[in-house]
């Protein structure tokens, strides 16, 4: 029963072997269950850039607990029933394990207590829809697009909408969201391949960052009217750079800050006084805090999905051993779409 297990806190970037490990552990699959509880096996696991958040020591304060050295890796699963004293989980059924609480095990015994981390969700035999959209478009990502953009972003019709990291799981999502809305929707992202995809599913135009020398100007060319909802997924420089061309009024929708996760020492913002000059307002959300809107991110995302209003890219590597590997590549901008790992298949 192999496992992805947390080996060592990293200074900067994880490195797969030494920071996040796969080893084999023993399970009785045989053994009898308690009452309550089930064996899972895992299909589908999503590795994500807030894990590199969770490889810090335990003692450092955040929205997510650290990960437990020496443990296996959590995070969102999607899983089948192999065997079950839990008349909520079927054998058979399929079963979504909650963000930061799906266990990167082939199998697990998941006992009472940790029923409620766990969810029947076997909507995927009646829509059709990959089981890996379960955890990426159909899961936290998804969601995470949905919620950040219309909750906190304040959309209007003929705003200008920029992404950053546009063409990653959750960006791809936000700027065609942006566009049912009837908004100009841009975004950046770090390779020509990465930017003709962004073009193709509607972006009205978008950039490869990594070939710009003044960012500032460059987002001058690309929003001449300026922006008015920025979605914030990268900081640093970006940032400095997107305050520069914010209209007034404008909201930045801070939803994460990738450049600065491997870093020792994050940057810094040197043009903050303009967020008073401009009435900017600068939010930043955590997806899961937003339980209202599951039901209407479900239904809506879903619907899209089938009607091809919405697309969507994965990039899918296969088996449990290549997931150190997926999260490192997420990291370091390897991933083209949602990063997902196949870890077997029903
Ligand atoms: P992505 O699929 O977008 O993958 C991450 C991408 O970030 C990479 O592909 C790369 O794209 C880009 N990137 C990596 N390093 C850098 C860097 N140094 N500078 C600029 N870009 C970089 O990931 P997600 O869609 O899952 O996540 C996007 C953002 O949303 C992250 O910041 C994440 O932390 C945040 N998030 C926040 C949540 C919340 O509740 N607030 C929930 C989920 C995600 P490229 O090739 O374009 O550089």
């Amino acid at each position: 029963n192999k496992q992805v297990i947390f080996a060592k806190i990293p200074t900067t970037y994880p490195v797969p072997g030494e920071h996040i490990k796969v080893e084999d552990s023993a399970i009785d699959l045989d053994a009898p269950l308690a009452e309550g509880s089930f064996i899972l096996k895992l299909l589908a696991l999503s590795v994500d850039p807030y894990m590199r958040g969770r490889m810090r020591d335990a003692s450092i304060e955040s929205y997510l607990p650290a990960f437990p050295l020496g443990k296996p890796m959590t995070g969102d699963t999607m899983n089948v029933v192999v065997k079950s004293n839990n008349p909520n989980f079927k054998e058979g059924d399929l079963v979504y394990g909650k963000t930061a609480c799906g266990i990167f095990s082939e199998y697990s015994v998941i006992t009472k207590e940790l029923e409620p981390y766990f969810e029947v969700r076997n909507d995927p035999k009646e829509t059709g829809l990959p089981i890996t959209n379960y955890v990426g478009v159909l899961g936290m990502p998804g969601m995470t697009a949905y919620v950040g953009l219309l909750k906190f972003g304040a959309p209007k019709k003929g705003e200008t909408l920029y992404v950053s990291a546009a063409s990653g799981a959750v960006g791809q999502l936000v700027g065609q969201i942006g566009k049912t809305l009837g908004m100009y929707v841009t975004g950046s992202a770090g390779s020509d391949e990465k930017v003709e995809y962004l073009k193709e599913i509607g972006f009205d135009a978008a950039f490869n960052y990594k070939k710009v020398d003044n960012l500032t100007e460059k987002l001058k060319e690309v929003c001449p009217k300026g922006i008015d909802v920025y979605f914030e997924n990268v900081g640093g420089q970006m940032l400095e750079a997107v305050i520069d061309n914010m209209n007034k009024f404008g909201r930045i929708v801070a939803c994460g800050m990738i450049s600065q996760y491997n870093r020792e020492k994050p940057e810094g913002i040197h043009n903050l006084m303009q967020v008073v000059a401009k009435r900017l307002r600068i939010e930043g959300f955590i997806v899961g805090d937003s339980v209202e809107m599951i039901e209407p991110f479900r239904k809506d995302m879903t619907q899209w999905l089938l009607e091809g209003k919405i697309k969507y890219r994965e990039t899918v590597a296969d088996g449990i051993d290549q997931t150190p590997y997926a999260l490192i590549d997420v990291l370091n901008g390897r991933n083209f779409g949602k990063q997902v790992v196949n870890v077997a298949n029903l």
